[in-house]
């Protein structure tokens, strides 16, 4: 049997307020904003980037293009590469975009486009937004 509510301790309220971490990136996710995905529980940030289909097929190049950012202390798009830009002022131009029409438009490949992406999306020049259970690119800030 189980005491009167009052009688329990504190550590087995679990029910209550767990806290939850990504299964992805192992990150602590705030309360209400956990995605469930294929039964893992995600934050956003991971969540979006499976719904983008963002993996870096070449983790090389985008932790090379991060570490150089970082290190060059390059601001705006100094930097980047001219897909990159490409891709970066399409975005923004339009505001809001699918990566379908980012690859339509400057003839991108799957492949190159996950690559590019990932960048774009480490160094925080693009990011996933969610509506209406599409995800489409938008500028970072
Ligand atoms: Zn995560």
């Amino acid at each position: 049997m189980i005491g009167p509510e009052e009688n329990r301790k504190d550590g087995e309220k679990k029910a209550e307020r767990v806290k939850m971490n990504c299964d992805r990136c192992g990150h602590e996710i705030p309360e209400g904003e956990s995605y469930t995905y294929r039964g893992e529980t995600l934050c956003e940030d991971c969540y979006l980037d499976i719904r983008l289909e963002v993996k870096a097929c070449d983790p090389w190049a985008v932790y090379s293009a991060t570490r150089y950012r970082e290190s060059s202390k390059l601001k705006g798009t100094e930097g980047l590469n001219e897909l990159q830009k490409a891709i970066y002022e399409f975005v923004k131009s339009k505001g809001k975009v699918t990566r379908e029409e980012v690859m339509g438009n400057l003839s991108i490949s799957e492949q190159e486009m996950q690559t590019q992406l990932a960048i774009l999306r480490h160094c925080e020049f693009i990011k996933g937004h969610k509506e209406d259970d599409k995800v489409y690119l938008i500028p970072f800030s």
